[in-house]
C-alpha cells in the first residue's frame, strides 16, 4: 500500500498494551505486512500470538490439501520464529469455507480468554481491498466473528466461562488507516518471516521468494526521515 494522502501524517497508535493477539483466517495472513509491527512489539518486550482460523489447506494448486495442510502448519510455525510470536493456535475451520457461526465465535472467545491480549489486530475484513479489488469470504467472515467473539469473551452467559474484557483496542490491517505504528526496528524480521512461506510463495510466481517477500512487505510501508510505519485502522 503506497501512501498517497497528502496533508499532515496519521497519529501515532497508543502503545497502552503489551499483549497483542493477531486473528487472521490462513497461514500467510500475517505475513504480508502485520510482521513488521510484530517484531517490532515482540523486540519492544510485548507478548504476541496468532490465531488462525484454517491452515491454508486449500491454498496451493495441484497440491492436495491433506498434504498442503501440513506445509504451510510447518511455513507458519517457521514464520512465527522469526518475529518472536510466542503462540500459535489453529482452529482447524475448512480453508474457503469459514462462516460466522456461533460455534467459531465461542472457539475464539476461549482463545481470547486465554491469551488475554489487551491488543487484538484483525487483517481488511471489508468487502474490497481499497475498493477496487473484492476481499475474500474467508477474510470478510473471520474478521467479523473474531469482533463478535471478542465480545463473547466478555459474557459469562453466552460463552460460559470466566469473563474476559481487556481487549482495549482492536486494529485492522489493509483496511482505510487512521493510525500509524513505527515499524523501523522490525521490518527485516518481517521480510523473513514472510519468506518462510517457501512453497506458497514459489507456487505464485516464479520471481525469487526473497524477493517477493522483499517487494510485499516495503509495499505495506511509508517512510519519513529515515523511519518506516504501518498503517492500521484503529477501533476502541
Ligand atoms: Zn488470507
Amino acid at each position: 500500500m503506497t501512501d498517497t494522502r497528502v496533508g499532515p501524517p496519521l497519529p501515532h497508535m497508543p502503545d497502552d498494551f503489551s499483549s497483542v493477539l493477531v486473528i487472521v483466517a490462513h497461514p500467510d495472513d500475517p505475513e504480508y505486512g502485520i510482521g513488521s509491527a510484530v517484531a517490532a512489539w515482540t523486540r519492544a518486550g510485548k507478548r504476541v500470538g496468532y490465531l488462525l482460523a484454517s491452515r491454508g489447506e486449500a491454498g496451493i494448486a495441484g497440491m492436495d490439501p491433506s498434504v498442503c495442510a501440513t506445509v504451510r502448519t510447518k511455513e507458519q510455525e517457521a514464520a512465527c520464529r522469526e518475529v518472536g510470536v510466542e503462540s500459535l493456535v489453529f482452529l482447524d475451520e475448512p480453508d474457503g469455507r469459514i462462516l460466522a457461526t456461533p460455534q467459531l465465535r465461542t472457539k475464539i472467545a476461549h482463545e481470547v480468554r486465554r491469551f488475554r491480549p489487551e491488543l487484538v489486530v484483525l487483517l481488511n475484513f471489508q468487502s474490497t481491498w481499497g475498493g477496487r479489488f473484492f476481499n475474500s469470504a474467508d477474510h470478510r467472515n473471520l474478521g467479523q466473528a473474531a469482533v463478535d467473539g471478542i465480545a463473547d469473551a466478555g459474557n459469562e452467559w453466552i460463552v460460559p466461562g470466566a469473563r474476559y474484557d481487556g481487549v482495549g483496542h482492536i486494529a485492522e490491517f489493509g483496511a482505510d488507516p487512521t493510525h500509524r505504528i513505527d515499524v523501523t526496528d522490525g521490518v527485516e524480521a518481517a521480510v523473513a518471516s514472510l519468506t518462510c512461506h517457501r512453497e506458497y510463495l514459489s507456487a505464485l510466481s516464479d520471481e525469487p521468494v526473497e524477493q517477493q517477500a522483499r517487494a510485499q512487505i516495503d509495499s505495506t510501508l511509508t517512510h519519513e526521515e529515515g523511519r518506516s510505519y504501518l498503517g492500521f485502522r484503529l477501533y476502541g
